[in-house]
C-alpha cells in the first residue's frame, strides 16, 4: 500500500540566511540546494525578492531561482510587495510567498505596514498574477500565528480573520507561521481548526520554529488535524530577524526522520539529507547549526524505504 505523503519545504536560503551578517556567495548557495536536491528535496523557498540595499544577502534573488528552475525544483519566493512579486514573477518562480502578520505590532514591524495594507498587497499580487497569464501561486504566510514577543497573545480571532481576508484577496494556499517559538501542540490544535473553517483546504501547510524545544511536537499536532505540508531549515539555520530572541526554524533532517520513522513518505533519503547537512557545514563553518540526527546518527533499526 501506497504510503501516505507530506511534502517538506526547504527555507533556509531565504529564511535561514536572511539574518546573516555577511553575504553568502552564490556558488555557496547552489552548493546547498544541489545537495539537498540529490536528497530528493523538490521545493525550495530559494530567496527574498526586497531591494539589494535593504538586504544585501537576497541580490542573486533572480539567479537562484533560475538555478531551481534549471534543476527541476520547486522554486518559491517571499515577495513583501507588489514590486518585489513583479521581480520573482519575471525570475519564473512557482509561487511567492506574502508574508502578512497577525499580530498589529508585528506586521508594522517587521514589514512596516498594517495587516489591511498587507491583505491589499495580496491583492494587488493576485491581480497582477492573473494579469500576466502566468500559473505561479499566490500563497500567504500568517506569521505570529500562534503569539508574537512585541504584543504576547494573538487572539485566535485575528488569525481567523486575516486567513479569510487572504483568500478573499485572492491568495491560493494559507500557511500559519509559529514566527517566535510560541505556539503548543493545544494551541496549533485549535488554532488550525479554527482556521479550516473558516477557509477549508485553502489553509495548505505549517511553518514551525523549535525556539523553546516544541516544534516537531507543533508538527506531530498539526500532522493529526490533517496538515500534510511543512517548512524546514537544513541545520535548523535561521529565524526571524525582527523578532528579538527569535532563533532556530526546525531542523529539516529531523523533520524528515520522524516523518519516515513514522511511516509517512517525504520522498526524501535521509542518509543523503544528512550528507547535505554536511555540506552546509562546510559551506557556513562560522554557523551553529541545529538539530539532533546529523550529531546522533540514525538508529540501527531504522526502516529505509524506496523513496516513491
Ligand atoms: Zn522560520
Amino acid at each position: 500500500m501506497a504510503r501516505e505523503t507530506v511534502e517538506i519545504l526547504e527555507v533556509g536560503l531565504r529564511d535561514g540566511l536572511q539574518m546573516l551578517d555577511y553575504v553568502v556567495p552564490t556558488e555557496s548557495k547552489r552548493a546547498w540546494l544541489e545537495a539537498e536536491r540529490l536528497s530528493g528535496v523538490k521545493r525550495f523557498e530559494v530567496a527574498s525578492f526586497v531591494p539589494a540595499k535593504i538586504l544585501p544577502q537576497m541580490a542573486d534573488a533572480a539567479e537562484l531561482v533560475q538555478t531551481a528552475k534549471a534543476s527541476d525544483v520547486y522554486a518559491c519566493a517571499l515577495v513583501p510587495n507588489l514590486r518585489g512579486a513583479e521581480g520573482a514573477f519575471a525570475a519564473g518562480v512557482d509561487a511567492v510567498l506574502v508574508p502578512a502578520s497577525a499580530s498589529a505590532a508585528h506586521s508594522v514591524a517587521n514589514v512596516r505596514r498594517t495587516r489591511e495594507q498587507m491583505i491589499e498587497a495580496v491583492a494587488e499580487i493576485r491581480t497582477l498574477r492573473d494579469s500576466l497569464g502566468i500559473s505561479a501561486h499566490v500563497e500567504v504566510g500568517i506569521s505570529t500565528a500562534f503569539g508574537c514577543t512585541l504584543q504576547g497573545d494573538v487572539p485566535e480571532a485575528d488569525v481567523v480573520w486575516l486567513a479569510a481576508a487572504a483568500v478573499e484577496a485572492g491568495a491560493d494556499g494559507v500557511a500559519l507561521a509559529d514566527t517566535v517559538g510560541y505556539a503548543d501542540p493545544a494551541l496549533v490544535r485549535s488554532r488550525i481548526l479554527a482556521v479550516r473553517a473558516a477557509i477549508g483546504d485553502r489553509l495548505t501547510g505549517a511553518h514551525f520554529h523549535d525556539t523553546r524545544g516544541l516544534g516537531l511536537a507543533n508538527v506531530l499536532a498539526a500532522l493529526d488535524v490533517g496538515i500534510r505540508s511543512f517548512d524546514a531549515s537544513l541545520g535548523g539555520l535561521g529565524g526571524c530577524p525582527f523578532a528579538p530572541g527569535a532563533s532556530g526554524n526546525i531542523a529539516t533532517e529531523d523533520l524528515v526522520f520522524m516523518l519516515e520513522s513514522m511511516g509517512l513518505d517525504t520522498g526524501i533519503d535521509i542518509d543523503r539529507l544528512i550528507e547535505a547537512q554536511q555540506c552546509l557545514a562546510s559551506l557556513l563553518p562560522e554557523e551553529t547549526l541545529h538539530g539532533k540526527i546529523s550529531g546522533a546518527g540514525l538508529p540501527r533499526n531504522f526502516a529505509r524505504r524506496a523513496a516513491a
